[in-house]
Order: structure tokens, then sequence, then C-alpha cells
């Protein structure tokens, strides 16, 4: 089965539909949450990606918190705002769909959670030794997560944790030992690349390929600033932070 792995898709369709289009043909969609939030177009991914072939969509910190279901005090001032109009502009439909979404799922060998096996939520793993103590927390052989918006991926081996960056070129055969793999961001990369990021599995061969396309990044700037969202939020997106 062809899997297309996407996360943090932050309510922005122009990247969104850019990586529908170069992705290809699959058979199932794996979100790793945060649809909504920053981005222009709240409702308008949600729908998209809930029309997506045989789709698990996972919830997201950003998710919970433009439905009010988490504190925001904790976000920073521009999130904060970004995450006050998403929950406005949110139709009842997107909220519902948004309420009724998962913390963490496991199809076979992997566990899917938005941010961290230990803390589904919230807990970025930003480094190797995060990720090691995040190994502890789940019981398949790999897991699939998102949340920092940097694609890398961790292998547990002979008792350390390696960290690998990604290679675009070359399809990653997974093998024996456990690994934490981030596919990046498709609406926010934040590795000084701007373009979205998303991967590809094969679930029958266990093969997994990071993959970038560019995409009109004015498009979606244009929208965010018709909507008034912060400055510093559209200004990132050219940067890739
Ligand atoms: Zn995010």
């Amino acid at each position: 089965m062809q899997v297309l792995v996407i996360s943090d898709i932050h309510g922005n369709l122009t990247a969104l539909d850019t990586v529908l289009a170069d992705a290809g043909e699959h058979d199932a969609v794996w979100c790793l949450g945060d649809l909504v939030g920053y981005g222009p177009d709240p409702n308008e991914c949600i729908e998209r990606v809930r029309a997506l072939p045989d789709l698990t969509c996972l919830v997201g910190n950003h998710d919970k918190a433009a439905i009010g279901e988490i504190d925001i005090s904790a976000f920073n001032v521009d999130a904060r705002q970004a995450i006050n109009w998403t929950g406005h502009a949110l139709s009842p439909a997107g909220r519902d769909y948004l309420l009724g979404l998962p913390e963490r799922v496991e199809h076979g060998p992997y566990t899917l959670v938005h941010a961290s096996p230990r803390q589904p939520v919230w807990e970025y793993i930003l480094d190797r030794h995060i990720a090691a103590q995040n190994f502890n927390y789940f019981n398949t052989p790999y897991c699939l997560v998102g949340h920092t918006h940097l694609p890398i991926l961790y292998i547990q081996t002979d008792g350390v944790v390696l960290d690998r960056r990604p290679n675009y070129d070359e399809l990653l055969a997974l093998g024996d030992e456990r690994m934490i793999i981030n596919p990046g961001s498709v609406g926010q990369p934040r590795d000084s690349n701007p373009d979205a990021a998303y991967a590809l599995l094969d679930t029958d061969t266990q093969c997994w390929e990071f993959r970038r396309v560019p995409y009109d990044i004015a498009e979606t700037q244009q929208r965010m600033a018709g909507h008034g969202l912060p400055p510093r939020l559209i200004a990132r997106l050219e940067k890739g932070w």
C-alpha cells in the first residue's frame, strides 16, 4: 500500500494542493495533525483532507486550540492571534470534524501521533535525547510524528539514538531498527527551506521517501494579508522558519 504522509498543513491550501498534485497516486493518507492555525484557509484544508482516500487524521495542538479544547496562554502572541482568527473562521462542520480527531493511532508496525508518543499533543522532539526517552512510549517498530515542522529521522541502534537529516534523493528501507520519523510540515516548514514537505511510505516494501515541493507562497501570503493575519507569520513562509 502506498501511503501519503502529511503533517502540519496549518490552513495553507496552496501548499496542500501542491503536495497532493506532486504526490501522485496513493492508496491511503496519514495526516499527523495541525490542519489549522497560522494559515488563511482552515475550512478549505479540512474539507480537502476529509475527502482524501482511506484517511487517518490525528489531532494537533493548534486544532485543539482553535476549538477551545486547550488553553492558548502558552502560545506566542502571533500564534494566539492566528488561533483566535481561526476559531472565528471555522465552520460548524469544521469544528465538529476537529473535535472528533484521535490523539494516537496504530497501523500495523506504525504508531501515529502529532507531537510525541509520550505527550501526543504537546512535546517537541527536537533532539536525540528527547527522542531516546520517547522510544519507551510506543510498542511498534516505528513512530511517525509531526509538530516540530522539521523533517528528521531518529534511529535506535544498539542502545543509542542517532539522528539523520532527510536525503531527498533516496528511498529509505526502514529495516529492523526502531525509528521515530517526522515528514516535516506541508504548510509552514521551519528548516530554512520554504518548500512544502511531505513523505511517501510503501507499507509493502517498508520504504520511506522524504519529499519537498515548491508552491506559490505569495498566493498564500496574499490571503493571509487579506484576513489581517500577523505580518511575522506572513513573512516567515518565504524564509522557512
Ligand atoms: Zn504545527
